[in-house]
């Protein structure tokens, strides 16, 4: 499993069109739009590569008015090595942390494992 972020080339023009597209899929995160060589960054859920590879070439690239898209995959693995604070799930290495609204409490979406207690406000 691994994140990954994708930089999206596209006509200008129809940036807008293009990241509100993008946004709704289900395997993103977040879309956003740049300025400069890329029109767009895209964070993809925690699925596999080949899922993440398939998922760009069979849905970004296929869009309208979209050239390009690169992928960056994340070094899951190293994060933590290097000092990162990381919303990783300490008991199944998932990254899909939730934060429950009503009692403010970091959870695990895959295993429900409480990540942090009562989360302070500059954490979010
Ligand atoms: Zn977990």
């Amino acid at each position: 499993m691994s994140a990954a972020f994708v930089l999206v080339n596209c006509d200008p023009n129809y940036q807008e069109l293009v990241i509100k597209q993008i946004a709704t899929m289900p395997e993103v995160t977040e879309a956003a739009p740049l300025y400069g060589a890329y029109e767009c960054i895209v964070k993809v859920k925690n699925l596999k590569q080949n899922q993440i590879r398939k998922f760009v070439k069979d849905k970004i690239r296929k869009l309208n008015k979209v050239r390009s898209a690169f992928t960056l995959y994340l070094k899951d693995d190293l994060i933590g090595n290097f000092g990162y604070r990381t919303k990783k799930c300490p008991k199944c290495h998932s990254m899909d942390i939730i934060i429950d609204k009503n009692n403010g409490e970091k959870l695990c979406e895959e295993c429900g494992f409480v990540v942090s207690e009562r989360l302070s406000e500059n954490a979010l």
